[in-house]
């Protein structure tokens, strides 16, 4: 589990190319910076870990791309202490990254395999996340309410039970939309209760499928 000099150069040339891409918030790119990134990645990848890419992990799903992630994160408005639900842990990259800027992070994924995979590494790397193995249209009521809630995988609609679980004030942001590309959606839960509905550009991501395997 090394992280060397070389691993921190590379780290320090993605800040700067994703800071060149848009993302400003100086408190995701240091947490970008501080995530060892070929850690949670496949072996067969472990060079490229500091490329702008998304790349293939176990059970036929994706680490996002570094860009994706610090635009999910900035999106989020994340302070210490807060309360996050993420929704498809995957390799557990995106939880570390929330967990770096302080969140008290809560994460779903509905593969066995990665729920296994990211635990142990996250473990390992002395992060503490709480993990769960469920189907994340469910949220975690029992748990909740989150002053944030980031979905890493697409939504076809903005699950019911997850704004639910949202607090007053709280963000919401998902990736909406079908299997080609999808819009970023950014949901903001107001005093009134209403919901706030703002949008943030294509991404493509994997889907969001119900129940657990
Ligand atoms: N956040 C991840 C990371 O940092 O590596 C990347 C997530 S990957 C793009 C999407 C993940 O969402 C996959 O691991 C997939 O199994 C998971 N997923 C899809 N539908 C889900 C659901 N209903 N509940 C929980 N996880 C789900």
């Amino acid at each position: 589990m090394e992280d060397s000099f070389q691993h921190k150069g590379l780290r320090r040339k993605l800040v700067e190319e994703i800071r060149h891409k848009g993302i400003h918030d100086e408190k995701v790119l240091e947490a970008i910076s501080k995530v060892p990134r070929h850690l949670f990645m496949d072996s067969s990848f472990i060079k490229f870990a500091y490329r702008d890419q998304a790349f293939p992990i176990r059970a036929g799903q994706t680490i996002s791309q570094p860009y994706t992630v610090a635009f999910q994160t900035q999106l989020l408005e994340v302070k210490p202490m807060h309360k996050v639900l993420e929704v498809g842990t995957g390799s557990g990259y995106q939880a570390a990254v929330l967990a770096e800027m302080g969140a008290k992070v809560y994460t779903i994924e509905r593969q066995k395999e990665l729920y296994l995979l990211s635990q142990t590494l996250l473990n390992a790397l002395n992060y503490r996340i709480h993990f769960f193995y469920g189907d994340g249209y469910q949220g975690l009521p029992t748990y909740g309410p989150f002053d944030h809630i980031i979905i890493t995988a697409a939504a076809p609609v903005i699950p019911d039970k997850l704004l639910d679980q949202l607090k007053t004030g709280g963000r919401l942001v998902v990736p909406l939309g079908g299997s080609n590309s999808q819009v970023m959606t950014l949901i903001e839960k107001q005093e009134d209760k209403s919901y706030k509905k703002t949008e943030h550009g294509l991404f493509v991501f994997v889907p969001m499928l119900g129940g657990k395997e």
